[in-house]
C-alpha cells in the first residue's frame, strides 16, 4: 500500500469539472504533497493507499474552496459606515477613510480575512497598500493569496467638480517600486500559495506612460494586471476629458485589453463594451454586493460571459457591501441578474457556483491549479455540513438540491472544514493557525477613537448617514 498524506471520504463531491458541477458519488479523493493524486471508487482508493490522515466527511458535501478575486480588506475596520448614500467615496467613506491609521487598517484586514475564511473562501484577492502585512498573515493562516499592491499616480487631494486629476510621476514611480518590492519579496512564496499581481488603480489614476510600463513589467514576470476598469461615471468622465474616448475604447487603443488584464467591475460599461473586453481574452471580476450598494447598478457580467469571457466574484470592501462572504456574492449575482433581465433562467445557481470556483480560478490566472477537484490540481477544498438547517432537507432523487441550497440558502456557517494545499486551515468553527480571539479583541479597541477623529468632518459634510444619525435612523 502506498503511503500518502490524506484520503477524503464523502458521499458527495462537487468537482466542478466539465460544463456543470461535476457531481460524483461513491468516490474518495487521495491527496499527497498538497495535490490531488487520485479520485476513484472509494474501495479502490482504500485498497491502494494508506493515509497519514483519513478525513471521514460523510454527511458533508465537498466543493473546491471559494475564490474571492477582489477585496479591499483594510476597509474592514470601517464596516457599516458608508452604505446607502450617493457619492459613496466622498460623503460616505471620506470622513472615516481620512483618519484611519495604518495599524487600524491592518487590523481591519485581519478581520475581513477571518470572516472570508469562515465562509469558505480559500483564495483571497486582496488589493491595497498594506499587502506585505496581508501576505504575512495569509502565509501564517495557510490560505492562498492572489495579492495586488495598489499603484497610483494621481495626487490625492480634493478636486473641484469636473477638474482633471493631477498626475505626479514621482508618486507613480514610488508606488510602482513598492509593488515591485512586494513582488520580489512574496511572489511564489509560502510554498507557492502567494502570487503577486500588479494593480494600477484605474485608467483615470495613472498616465498612459506608467500604465504601459506596468504592463511590460507584468508580462515580463508572467503575472497579471488587476485593475478597476470603467468602474463608474467618474472614471468615464476623466478618461473622456483627457483622451476623448470612453475607458474601454481607450484601453483597447493602447493595447491594454488582453489576457494579462483582470478587469474589475465594468460598472459603467455597456454590453457592447463588456463584449469587447471579453473577446480580448481579458477576464472580469464582478462584485455584485458592493456595486449594488454603492451604485445601484448590476454590471454586464452576463454579456461578458456570452462573449466567452471568464468572470470571477469579489466581495470588494466592508463599508459598501458590507461583508466578505462569497456565498452571499453567488446569491446576489444570480438574483440581481434575474431581476435585471426579468428572467429566472438567466443566471442559475450552478453558474454562480462556477464563478466562485472554476471560472473564478481561470479568471485570476490559477485555472491550472485550483477551482476544481481533479487529479494534478492543488488540494484546495471545503466541506459543507449538510445537517445545518439552512441546507436541509437534502434530496438526491429524482433531483439533487445541494447546489441551490448552498447558493440561495446557506450563509457561511455551513462550512465545516477548509483545506488549502492539502492542509487543514479551518475546522468546526475554528481557524487553526492563528489566535482569532486576539484579533477580534484588537478590532474592538479602535471604533471609539476613529469615531472621535472622524466626527467633525462627518457632521460638516452632513451626508446621508450623518442625517440618519440625527434623525434616529441608525
Ligand atoms: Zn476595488
Amino acid at each position: 500500500m502506498k503511503k500518502i498524506d490524506m484520503i477524503v471520504k464523502s458521499d458527495h463531491f462537487y468537482t466542478m469539472t466539465g460544463e456543470g458541477v461535476g457531481y460524483k458519488t461513491g468516490v474518495a479523493m487521495a491527496i499527497d504533497k498538497g495535490r490531488i493524486i487520485a479520485m476513484e471508487n472509494e474501495s479502490e482508493i482504500l485498497g491502494e493507499y494508506s493515509a497519514e490522515e483519513m478525513l471521514d466527511l460523510k454527511g458533508k458535501a465537498i466543493f473546491p474552496g471559494f475564490i474571492d478575486a477582489h477585496m479591499h480588506t483594510g476597509y474592514g475596520i470601517m464596516r457599516g459606515l458608508a452604505q446607502d448614500t450617493n457619492f459613496w467615496m466622498m460623503y460616505g467613506l471620506g470622513p472615516f477613510n481620512n483618519v484611519v491609521t495604518e495599524e487600524e487598517r491592518n487590523s481591519g484586514s485581519k478581520l475581513a480575512i477571518i470572516e472570508a475564511i469562515k465562509a469558505g473562501t480559500t483564495t483571497l484577492g486582496d488589493y491595497e497598500y498594506n499587502m506585505d502585512i496581508v501576505s504575512s498573515f495569509i502565509d501564517k493562516l495557510g490560505a492562498r493569496g492572489n495579492l495586488t499592491q495598489l499603484i497610483r499616480e494621481a495626487v490625492e487631494r480634493v478636486y473641484a467638480p469636473g477638474e482633471i486629476y493631477e498626475f505626479n510621476p514621482e508618486k507613480g514611480e514610488k508606488s510602482l517600486q513598492e509593488a515591485l518590492d512586494l513582488y520580489d519579496k512574496w511572489h511564489n512564496k509560502a510554498d507557492g500559495r502567494i502570487k503577486i499581481l500588479f494593480g494600477p488603480q484605474g485608467a483615470d489614476f495613472l498616465s498612459e506612460e506608467l500604465l504601459l510600463k506596468i504592463q511590460r513589467i507584468a508580462k515580463e514576470r508572467n503575472t497579471k494586471i488587476h485593475m478597476h476598469t470603467q468602474q463608474g461615471d467618474r472614471e468615464t468622465y476623466q478618461v473622456v476629458k483627457r483622451y476623448g474616448k470612453r475607458p474601454v475604447a481607450y484601453l483597447k487603443d493602447i493595447g491594454y485589453l488582453d489576457e494579462t488584464l483582470m478587469a474589475v467591475h465594468l460598472t459603467d460599461a455597456n454590453d457592447e463594451e463588456a463584449k469587447v473586453v471579453a473577446r480580448s481574452g481579458a477576464s472580469m471580476i464582478l462584485c455584485p454586493g458592493s456595486i449594488g450598494i454603492i451604485d445601484g447598478i448590476v454590471p454586464p457580467s452576463v454579456a461578458f460571459q456570452e462573449a466567452g469571457g471568464n468572470v470571477a466574484l469579489g466581495s470588494d470592501q466592508a463599508p459598501g457591501n458590507n461583508c466578505h462572504n462569497i456565498i452571499n456574492e453567488m446569491k446576489l449575482a444570480a438574483l440581481f441578474n434575474k431581476i435585471k433581465y426579468q428572467n429566472p433562467e438567466i443566471m442559475p445557481a450552478y453558474k454562480a457556483l462556477r464563478m466562485a470556483t472554476i471560472e473564478g480560478a481561470r479568471a485570476i490566472g490559477l485555472g491550472d491549479d485550483i477551482g476544481s477537484l481533479e487529479v494534478g490540481k492543488k488540494a484546495d477544498f471545503i466541506a459543507i455540513d449538510l445537517r445545518k438547517p439552512s441546507m436541509l432537507p437534502i434530496y438526491t432523487k429524482p433531483m439533487r438540491n445541494m447546489v441551490p441550497n448552498l447558493v440561495y440558502s446557506a450563509r457561511g456557517d455551513e462550512v465545516f472544514l477548509s483545506v488549502v494545499d492539502g492542509k487543514i486551515i479551518y475546522r468546526d468553527g475554528k481557524i487553526l493557525n492563528i489566535d482569532e480571539d486576539e484579533i477580534i479583541n484588537h478590532v474592538s479597541r479602535y471604533p471609539e477613537s476613529i469615531g472621535e477623529r472622524a466626527s467633525k468632518e462627518f457632521f460638516e459634510i452632513n451626508g446621508t448617514n450623518a442625517i440618519f444619525m440625527k434623525e434616529e435612523k441608525l
